[in-house]
């Protein structure tokens, strides 16, 4: 974690990047353990010579925002694998024309205002971390121009409720920034994404993201207790309650609405005391089915670990965990309240019991009162689930440095039923092997579950394939059509919790029902009849 420049085209901070001399070496080191021939770092892009069209619009009156070279930059792409590859390529053709940064919510109802009735398309901006082209401005010819609204002015915990154990919290907050102001009140949100440093509360709760916890509490949705969204047609504010049942929930229309409805300006989020108790576990099984078979009997025991990640041999050796082709399961527990060692026990007997190994033991910790802790990838842990934490957040970094040296290097990610796992994995799998042989002429894929229900898990796949420079998206393209179709077709979700965006509306389309289509276009027309709010993602405007 840390501050630093931001940068333009990857992710992250600039200086977290490796160098040269580092991307040699990974080039070398893949290209050996991969079979990947002819594998060379190119140079980085510069700022000065990328492609960017100039601004249609002036700027709307009294906007506090800019329309300079690295704002529009900034704000053209996500960090997808598409929008790594194009920043790469110096390609930032559907750039917004401007970028606002409002300080409150007058200045944001006035800027809607101005662009329904200028017809300008707006689209709503967190941290930029979207991997489905959330944010970028491809808006169809219907509009004058785009404006990029950036909420990162909107960053304050503004009230902490202790005794009900809330936080109200401005929607422009990233992950450290608001569990920093929230440290001194001895609590925590406990939401870590994988891009937790760059991503922000707005963010999450507009594409339901899924965070830490393996169960019980996935997706910020599980957090969420109320919601403020600026609407072109006005406030839309919940009332804050523990639980509802008075008719459809108001919070369910704004979780997931991805900047089509309105403008989350903050929300009421449950958060509770810092953990003082731990339990941890390797569990090693020598078949990946064994370890789904205790993954599913830990996820059905209502023991409700915090993590549960089952990793395959190969991205067990992809996140330094383990070289020996074992699948890994990493268990974990932890509590504010009681010592954990009869949940850990339990877990790792019904582990064995589907065939798991424990070589090392479990890690007990207690904290003590008053201890203050560190937070996402910084906390200090021992062992293989430390490694693993450390390399989940330097992947990205790892990504954006593969990318330069031609290597397609993705994830997709789903949920779907314990009853349909091997069927939908098989199929997923073959299809995706095939793909990178036809496109790429070689690849490999790996899995891992992120996520576990009783009623099943969430498996994540990360796919790596040497590409040919210039040709890489029309390859990848052909990779991602394939294994998004296997998802649909084995009755799984396009995401679990990478949301849609424009990259997956398209399955979406083929997985939600046609009349919620329907209903969601209604409230999209309600909430914003000028259709001017990120038009292209979940619905036409
Ligand atoms: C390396 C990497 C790792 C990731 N890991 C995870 C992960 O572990 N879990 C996960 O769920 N996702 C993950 N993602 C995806 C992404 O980080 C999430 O979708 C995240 O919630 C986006 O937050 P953001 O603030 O960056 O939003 P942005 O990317 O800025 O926007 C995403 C969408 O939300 C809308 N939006 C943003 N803010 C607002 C607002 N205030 N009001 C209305 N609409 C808004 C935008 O218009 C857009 O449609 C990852 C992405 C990357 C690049």
């Amino acid at each position: 974690m840390g501050d630093g420049r931001k940068s333009f085209w990857a992710w992250g901070y600039e200086e977290r990047l490796p160098n040269d001399e580092a991307r040699k070496m990974l080039a070398e080191t893949l290209g050996r353990a991969l079979g990947f021939k002819g594998l060379t770092p190119r140079p980085l892009p510069k700022l000065e010579d990328v492609r960017i069209p100039a601004p249609r619009i002036p700027a709307p009156p009294h906007l506090d925002g800019s329309a300079s070279l690295l704002d529009r930059v900034t704000h053209t792409y996500g960090r997808s694998y598409r929008d790594i590859v194009r920043g790469f390529a110096g390609d930032f053709t559907p750039a917004p024309d401007w970028v606002a940064y409002p300080k409150d919510e007058a200045q944001i109802a006035k800027l809607l205002a101005y662009c329904s009735k200028e017809k300008i398309a707006v689209i709503p901006f967190g941290g930029g971390t979207s991997v489905v082209g959330g944010v970028e401005a491809v808006v169809g010819d219907g509009y004058r121009g785009v404006i990029a609204l950036d909420l990162r002015n909107l960053d304050r915990v503004l009230e902490v409720d202790l005794t009900s154990r809330a936080a109200r919290i401005q929607a422009g907050a990233t992950g450290p920034r608001l569990e920093a102001q929230l440290a001194p009140h001895g609590v925590t949100l406990r939401h870590y994404p994988q891009s937790f440093e760059h991503s922000t509360l707005g963010g999450w709760i507009a594409t339901r993201a899924g965070g830490h916890f393996a169960t019980l509490y996935t997706h910020i949705d599980d957090l969420v207790e109320s919601v403020r969204m600026v609407t072109p047609t006005g406030l839309f504010a919940t009332r804050r309650l523990p639980a509802s049942g008075a008719g459809p929930s108001p919070e369910r229309l704004v979780l997931g609405s991805e900047g089509i409805l309105g403008v989350i300006t903050e929300a009421w989020v449950r958060v509770q005391a810092r953990p003082r108790w731990r339990a941890s576990a390797n569990v090693r099984f020598a078949k990946l089915e064994d370890g789904v078979q205790a993954a599913r009997a830990i996820a059905q025991a209502g023991l409700y670990p915090s993590n549960c990640r089952l990793l395959d041999a190969r991205e067990a050796m992809l996140h330094g965990v383990s070289a020996d082709g074992v699948t890994v399961l990493l268990l974990a527990f932890e509590s504010a309240d009681h010592p954990l060692d009869a949940w850990i026990d339990r877990a790792l007997s019904l582990a064995k019991a589907a065939g798991g190994t424990c070589p090392d033991g479990t890690r007990l910790r207690d904290a003590g009162q008053g201890t203050e802790e560190r937070t996402g990838a910084a906390e200090a842990e021992r062992g293989d689930a430390a490694a693993w934490r450390q390399a989940f957040f330097d992947a990205p970094y790892l990504q954006s440095a593969l990318i330069t040296m031609g290597v397609i290097a993705d994830t997709f990610e789903t949920a779907c039923t314990w009853d349909g796992f091997d069927a939908l994995h098989r199929a997923v799998k073959d299809a995706v092997r095939g793909a990178m042989q036809d496109a790429c002429g070689a690849g490999v894929i790996s899995c891992r579950f992120t996520h576990v229900y009783p009623d099943g898990p969430a498996p994540y796949y990360t796919f790596l394939a040497p590409a040919r420079p210039g040709e890489e998206l029309a390859q990848w393209e052909r990779i991602k059509r394939v294994a998004s179709d296997a998802l649909i077709a084995n009755g799984a979700t396009i995401t679990h919790h990478h949301a849609v965006g424009r990259l997956h509306r398209p399955w979406h389309e083929r997985e939600r029902p046609e009349p919620f289509g329907r209903a969601l276009q209604a409230a999209k027309r309600a909430l914003d009849p000028a259709g001017i709010l990120n038009p292209g993602v979940l619905v036409d405007p």
